[in-house]
């Protein structure tokens, strides 16, 4: 599961793999995931190990 902001709720949620609706491959160590949350907001998330590098950017994980 990932823990994910949803602006249309304006909190953060919780999120399971069932709700991943895509995988996208943006560049080298960048991922974005596009997610649906409980209440059926799309969310997409940059994830991969060029966005671990700037964690300290974002608490997001
Ligand atoms: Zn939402």
């Amino acid at each position: 599961m990932w823990n994910v902001y949803c602006a249309d709720c304006g909190h953060d949620v919780l999120v399971g793999y069932s709700r991943l609706r895509r995988v996208t491959n943006l560049a080298s160590g960048v991922i974005a995931l596009e997610l649906r949350c409980p209440a059926g907001h799309g969310v997409e998330v940059l994830t991969g190990r060029a966005t671990h590098d700037r964690a300290s950017d974002s608490p997001k994980p």
